[in-house]
């Protein structure tokens, strides 16, 4: 049993010594204190399904024993920065992304965080190219430094920092969008972007496959095919923002922009590649890769031997445990049910995505799709004193986000199904 600090004195700390900007996303915050593949317990031992533990990065499952034991050997051997010096862990991890990897994309750069995966993809870019501008998606997050800010087009993740030479183009978004699912159609505001808010030449094109902040958000099909074509016709290179889609987690396929049938230029990742451990990557082709030599790129711990070592397990436990066939088969489990639960309450509006990332909007009116906020806190707070956390997101908070780790199971769907239905039931 857990006998340390509880929930009381740690909001006391927390709201005494720790940033006043930090969030928490329940009414009566939930002290976690242990967890084991997908569920975690509190401070008095209650078991809860974690139907939200791909945001913080566990794909193969909470403590995953082989991850564990991989990073606890690694670190009594040796933890240090490998910029500097030789380990076996850095160069074995590269060489085992680069094989998931499509095309000539195969030189890693390690990083800390999905941040600096995106900071250093646009830098690449800029240089690449030598033009300055960048093309996101609205409604996209991609990080929260001065570049990956600029990038991320949605005002509650935004400051007011200078934002230089970005551009946001029209969301593909399938449910509220103006051309519903035709992605050719959407894409056509990148071309308009490019003609008439920029030299005509561009450094880069980012987004995601599937907006993961944005409320689990597939971009609509054909869209990404014909803005890759738009943006290298202007120069630019494309970017996959990796963090959230890929390692599986799709189910159809290990990358989420293989499911858009498009090869990218740079692909960034982070999250789920160290089950919980910090780090990030950005790949890229050797021709591309070549412009970091033009002056020194040093990051300490980018790589370290304690995080590649738990990143090479992770990629290991995927493949041994079948993890992307279970994210597909479990997931498409999911959202069948979560169709059949539309059917019988009004408040879900739309049930979306691939694999283990399944979004659920709520909305108040179906048809004037007014977004349900109070009713989703209300929800959110049920499902968990019934043992069930899940993820909300969306820009008007109101999309349930379901991204647990891959070893999901069936017969946890089957609970998590459930207790939603009970929760909105009692709406
Ligand atoms: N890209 C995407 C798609 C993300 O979801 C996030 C984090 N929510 C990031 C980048 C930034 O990653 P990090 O928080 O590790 O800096």
């Amino acid at each position: 049993p857990y006998d340390g600090p509880r929930t009381a004195e740690i909001l006391r700390k927390r709201s005494e010594f720790l940033s006043p900007s930090l969030l928490h996303l329940y009414k009566n915050p939930l002290n976690v204190v242990d967890g084991k593949m997908q569920y975690l317990y509190d401070e008095d031992g209650k078991r809860y399904l974690d139907a939200f533990g791909g945001i913080a990065t566990v794909c193969c499952g909470h403590c995953h024993p082989e991850v564990v034991e991989v990073i606890v050997n690694q670190i009594k051997r040796i933890q240090h920065s490998t910029v500097l010096y030789l380990n076996h862990a850095i160069a074995d991890f590269a060489e085992a992304l680069a094989s998931k990897m499509p095309g000539d994309l195969k030189v890693v750069f390690f990083t800390n965080s999905g941040t600096e995966a995106n900071e250093l993809a646009l830098m690449i870019a800029r240089l690449y190219t030598g033009c300055h501008d960048i093309i996101s998606i609205r409604n996209a997050y991609h990080g929260n430094a001065a570049g990956t800010m600029g990038a991320t087009a949605q005002s509650i993740w935004k400051y007011n920092v200078i934002q230089s030479g970005v551009h946001h183009a029209v969301n593909p978004d399938q449910y509220r969008g103006a051309f519903g699912t035709e992605g050719e159609k959407y894409a056509k505001d990148v071309q308009e972007i490019i003609d008439f808010g920029t030299s005509g030449r561009i450094a880069a094109f980012i987004s995601e496959a599937i907006q993961g902040v944005g409320g689990i958000m597939e971009l609509a099909p054909g869209y990404l095919p014909a803005v890759y074509k738009t943006i290298k016709k202007a120069g630019g290179l494309c970017i996959a923002d990796e963090v959230q889609s890929g390692f599986g987690r799709t189910g159809s396929h290990f990358w989420g922009f293989e499911g858009h049938r498009v090869i990218p230029d740079i692909v960034t990742m982070a999250k789920g590649i160290g089950n919980g451990i910090p780090i990030g990557a950005v790949v890229t082709t050797p021709e591309i890769a070549e412009v970091l030599t033009r002056a020194n790129y040093f990051n300490t711990f980018g790589g370290n031997p304690v995080c590649t070592a738990a990143g090479h397990a992770v990629l290991r436990v995927i493949e041994k445990e079948k993890l992307q066939e279970n994210a597909s088969v479990v997931g498409s489990y999911l959202k069948d049910r979560l169709k059949k639960l539309q059917e019988k309450h009004e408040i879900i509006g739309d049930v979306r995505g691939r694999g283990l990332m399944i979004g659920v909007e709520l909305v108040a009116d179906r048809q004037e799709k007014t977004p349900a906020k109070a009713e989703i806190l209300n929800i959110l707070d049920h499902m968990k004193e019934m043992g069930v956390l899940i993820g909300k997101g969306g820009y008007h908070g109101n999309v349930f986000r379901i991204t647990p780790p891959l070893c999901f199971t069936k017969e946890d769907t089957d609970f998590l199904v459930d207790v939603m239905d009970v929760a909105m039931s009692k709406l």
